[in-house]
């Protein structure tokens, strides 16, 4: 952290500000320039963040320098974190092949849940993605069939040997959700829900973490930290498209998190091109640019039906463009030297 004086400081605001930083633990070095001090401090710059300096009359700013979050940021880990998604077969998130998790935004019912698991199972997804509890703008759309649903997703796994991954709302739904589920997603709502990030960190399953829809990168690595701080350090990202003053596409798609992401941060990066787009003709270019741009891999919305389905069917692709989007993906990655991950066995 380094604390710069204003022009007009004296030599005792000076004084006050070497001597509080010293009594925090941290080694003042103080630096005069023609027109103004600065204080350089080495140590535990979080101690430093804790006190409001700016109320100092003679500070004029403080430059942070160290990142904000540790066990995330690209230093903590040379290596890439790679999360498997369940327990069998070798390989995971980060391993450098493309990994794609698909599915239905809602899990609408048994037959459909299956038909969708051996379909994109056949195309090639690693996982199979639904909604159990859906977070809804309005209380009065559908919100999921709840636990019935997490025994459809339970058969479906049992019968394809996909792992499955779906949603947590609320901090008293994640012993439930963490019986059945292989991974948990936590929404892009309640990307800033703390209580929540602490005890899915307490978990020892996998979470799939999404951008919040106004969130900085740096508030979204800092709400990885807290899932890491708790001991999980199996974690996910994914942008899945911000709110700008655009309107055209539901949200917009901060493509270049991506290639910041992959070297700000050591964890796996997903990019949801059917959240960002809103509209079906859209999320197959989209996520081909995701992986392009060297995203770890996709979530996409399927379903057998879209036009009949109950959430986010204008965005839901149909089993058979889904299918093409994989075959265009696969393409996509092999120019880049990559590849389709391999579905466990
Ligand atoms: C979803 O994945 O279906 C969903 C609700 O996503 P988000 O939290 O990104 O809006
Ligand atoms: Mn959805």
């Amino acid at each position: 952290m380094i604390v710069v004086m204003r022009p007009d400081a004296t030599e005792s605001d000076l004084e006050r500000v070497v001597e509080k930083v010293r009594n925090l633990g941290l080694t003042p070095h103080v630096s005069r320039g023609v027109s103004r001090t600065i204080v350089g401090c080495i140590g535990d710059e979080d101690r430093l963040r804790e006190v409001p300096m700016l109320s100092f009359p003679a500070v004029e700013t403080i430059i942070p320098v160290e990142k904000p979050y540790k066990l995330a940021a690209r230093e903590f880990s040379a290596a890439d974190t790679v999360v498997k998604l369940c327990c069998n077969g070798t390989g995971g998130v980060g391993d450098g092949a493309v990994h794609v998790i698909a599915g239905p935004c809602s899990v609408e019912g048994r037959a459909m849940l299956l038909q969708v698991a051996e379909s994109v199972k056949k195309a090639g997804a690693v996982a199979l993605r639904g909604g159990v509890f859906k977070p809804r703008t309005s209380p009065y759309s559908f919100r999921g069939l709840g636990p019935d649903a997490l025994e459809y997703l339970a058969e479906a796994r049992e019968k394809t040997g996909l792992p499955v991954v779906t949603e947590v709302l609320d901090t008293r739904q994640v012993g439930i959700v963490a019986q059945t589920a292989d991974v948990l997603q936590i929404g892009a709502r309640n990307m800033q829900n703390f209580a929540l990030l602490s005890e899915v960190g307490e978990v020892g399953k996998p979470v799939l973490l999404k951008r919040g829809l106004s969130a900085t990168l740096e508030e979204f690595l800092l709400a990885a930290e807290y899932i890491l701080s708790r001991g999980n350090r199996k974690v996910i990202l994914c942008e899945r498209g911000i709110r700008t003053f655009e309107r055209a596409l539901r949200f917009t798609l901060d493509i270049g998190a991506v290639p910041f992401l992959k070297k700000e941060t050591h964890l796996p990066v997903l990019i949801d091109p059917s959240h960002a787009a809103g509209r079906r003709d859209l999320v197959t270019p989209i996520a081909l640019a995701g992986v392009a741009a060297g995203a770890d891999g996709l979530l996409v919305e399927t379903h057998p039906d879209p036009d009949r389905a109950r959430s986010d069917g204008d965005q839901s692709l149909t089993l058979q463009s889904f299918g093409v989007l994989m075959k265009q993906v696969e393409r996509i990655a092999a120019a880049l030297g990559r590849s389709l991950a391999p579905i466990a066995a």
